[in-house]
Parts: C-alpha cells; sequence; structure tokens
C-alpha cells in the first residue's frame, strides 16, 4: 500500500475545486486508489509525506500535436505509446492526440496508428497516459463531411473533438450533420460576433486556441470573444505559455471564462527537447528558451510548453490554483462530456503531487511512484 499523508487534495465542492487535507490511499499491485484499510496489521505501507504539498489527479492535454520528438502527423503506433509514457511521467494522464491540416489518406493513417496505440496500451502495465480519443484540427469544410463520414465509420468513437471555420461555406451544414456527435471547435477562423453567434446556436461548443489564429476582440468589433463569452456554455481553450499570450491577458481570460477554460499545450514535437534547431513540418524551426522561432522574421510556430509546466507558469502571473487546475483537470473532461477523474477509491491511480508553487514534485502512474 501506498500512503499519501498530509498533504492538500483538490476536491470538487459545488462545481468549485478547493482543497482538503486528508490521506489517499493505493494499491500498486492493482494500480487503484483505495478506501483507507480497517485493519493495517501485516499489510506494508510505504507512507509519502505530502505535507506542504498539494495532491491532484493527472491532467489532461486535449489539445497536442507532439512532444519528446514524436510528431502525431507521422507516428507510427509505437512513437505514439513512447509519447503516452513519457507524458505520463511529466504528470499528464490523458491526451487527444491532435491533427493538423492533412489529406484524409493522411488522417487516415493517423487514427489507424492512434487506434493501434490504444489496442498497444491496453495490455500495457507500465506507466502510460490514456488516449480517449483524437481532436481533428482541420478546420473542415462542407466537403469534407464525407470524409468524416467514411472515417467515424472505420475508427468509431475514436474522434473527439473536430475543428470547423464557422464563416466558410457549409459550416451550417456541417453543424447539423455532426452537432452533439462531436465536440464541434470554432478555430483558424475570422468569424465575427454574428458568425460566431450563429455557430454556438448552432451547436458548436467551443473556440480552439482562443485569440490565436482569430481576430481579436476591440471596442466595437467584439469578435468571436464577446460570442464565447455571452454564451455562458461554450468552453475556450488556452495555450498558457506565456509567449501566445501575453500573461495579463491571461489574467483577465481567466476572470472572465473562469469555470470553461481548458489549459492546451497545442505543443508539437520539439516539446521535452532540449534547444536547437527542428524540421517541423518542412520548415525549419529553432527551439530557444522555450519559445519557437520559425521563418526569417524568427515568428512563433507552436508551442513547445507541456501542460504541467503551463501550470507553474501561470501561477507564477497571479492566477488561483484553485483555478489552474479546474481548467488542468476537470473542465477539458467537461467539454467532452466525460465524467473527470475525482481521486476516489476505485479510480486509477493516477496521481499528481505538487509544491506550492504548482511544480510537479512527483507522480503515480500505473501504480508506481514515477
Ligand atoms: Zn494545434
Amino acid at each position: 500500500m501506498i500512503r499519501l499523508a498530509g498533504g492538500s487534495v483538490a476536491v470538487i465542492r459545488d462545481g468549485a475545486v478547493c482543497f482538503e487535507k486528508k490521506d489517499i490511499w493505493l494499491d500498486p499491485g492493482l494500480n487503484l486508489i483505495i478506501q483507507q484499510p480497517s485493519d493495517l496489521s501485516g499489510i506494508a505501507v510505504e507512507t509519502v509525506d505530502c505535507s506542504g504539498k498539494f495532491i491532484t489527479p493527472g491532467f489532461f492535454d486535449s489539445h497536442i500535436h507532439g512532444c519528446f520528438g514524436v510528431d502525431i502527423s507521422d507516428a507510427s503506433a509505437e512513437d505514439i505509446v513512447r509519447m503516452s509514457e513519457e507524458l505520463a511521467a511529466c504528470g499528464i494522464c490523458a491526451f487527444l492526440p491532435t491533427t493538423m491540416t492533412l489529406p484524409e489518406d493522411r488522417i487516415r493513417e493517423v487514427l489507424q496508428a492512434v487506434s493501434d496505440a490504444v489496442d498497444l496500451l491496453e495490455n500495457m502495465t507500465a506507466p502510460h497516459a490514456d488516449i480517449p480519443g483524437v481532436h481533428l484540427e482541420g478546420p473542415f469544410l462542407n466537403p469534407e463531411q464525407a470524409a468524416i463520414h467514411s472515417l467515424e465509420k472505420d475508427y468509431p468513437g475514436l474522434i473527439k473533438i473536430i475543428d470547423i471555420a464557422p464563416e466558410l461555406d457549409g459550416a451550417d451544414e456541417f453543424c447539423r450533420e455532426f452537432a452533439g456527435r462531436y465536440v464541434l471547435s470554432a478555430a483558424h477562423t475570422t468569424a465575427d460576433y454574428g458568425t460566431a453567434l450563429d455557430f454556438f446556436a448552432r451547436g458548436g461548443s467551443s473556440v480552439t486556441h482562443m485569440l490565436n489564429a482569430m481576430e481579436p476582440c476591440l471596442k466595437r468589433a467584439p469578435g468571436i470573444q464577446g460570442a464565447a463569452y455571452d454564451c455562458s456554455d461554450v468552453f475556450v481553450e488556452l495555450i498558457c505559455d506565456g509567449f501566445h499570450i501575453e500573461p495579463p491577458v491571461l489574467r483577465m481570460l481567466f476572470g472572465l471564462f473562469e469555470g470553461r477554460i481548458v489549459i492546451v499545450s497545442d505543443s508539437m514535437s520539439a516539446a521535452g527537447m532540449p534547444d536547437g534547431k527542428y524540421e517541423l513540418g518542412g520548415a525549419e524551426v529553432e527551439v530557444r528558451n522555450g519559445r519557437t522561432y520559425g521563418g526569417s522574421d524568427g515568428r512563433l510556430a507552436g508551442s513547445v510548453t507541456l501542460v504541467t509546466e503551463a501550470a507553474q507558469k501561470l501561477y507564477s502571473y497571479g492566477i488561483k490554483r484553485e483555478s489552474i487546475l479546474d481548467a488542468l483537470i476537470y473542465v477539458p473532461y467537461k467539454r467532452l462530456g466525460m465524467t473527470p477523474p475525482m481521486l476516489l477509491p476505485g479510480e486509477r491511480a493516477d496521481v499528481n503531487i505538487l509544491a506550492e508553487d504548482l511544480r510537479l514534485v512527483k507522480v503515480i502512474s500505473g501504480g508506481r511512484v514515477v
């Protein structure tokens, strides 16, 4: 048995994250969280002192293109399994591999590799992150409806999120066809306030990496941000590396969208790798001090910050621990209509132990201290 003693445990009370002082018990053999045994005689107990620490379920990254040298666009099932092991060691217990704009046959190859990886992970006892499905970042358009139908027939249940640009021809038909079956998220869009409101009224329920690849919110053009604010059941993804959105704007957004923010990495294969030059999508990208530099003007070329590091950054920007953990653990599942992990007896033993500044101190995954 493992006993996590003396920590502040993240729990949900009245729909909000708060902390309770209590012990968490784990059975490493079963890889489960358990009730405190009533009789401890003859049971070997490894006590982990968590005083002054925060204990949470594992994190969930629902928008990730790659990390540790793996690029989802051309990864094999074995590459994805390796990515899943690396992510587990970083406190991330679930992720949605995310595609870029690719031809249908390439997307099919990605879905096949992910599907094979899910099969391999099912029989694996080593610590790993789960893959509840795939996020298709297109954006997708009307002519691609047929492609989605064909993919969902061959890979039932695998696709969870589809990104679309609501202002383009065919977006309405797309919503009519797929709203309710998938999370439809507005992405790479020039939609104004009215177009975005229509999209949310037709079943769109999310905005992909808010403020990036879309028009900004202006005083007489509230844009998709204003529409998302007005529709209180719409979720918003935020890339929280401090480069894609400046810290003061992140503070504003956490104030405005509390309870419906999904922290995502949107990271690519150089995440988790040392600084240097990488080839991404056929172009050279340099990584220096956690920022990417692409093209001749050194523009941002994606993120290399995993959500675990984002948590620490957000705390350093002055955002409350409760809000950060809500956006890292619970809201990502809510967006998908799934039940989040709650550190309750019977759940898989994926647990993070965090310092006061949300630095990851220890990960328990697959019943082991990783
Ligand atoms: Zn992306």
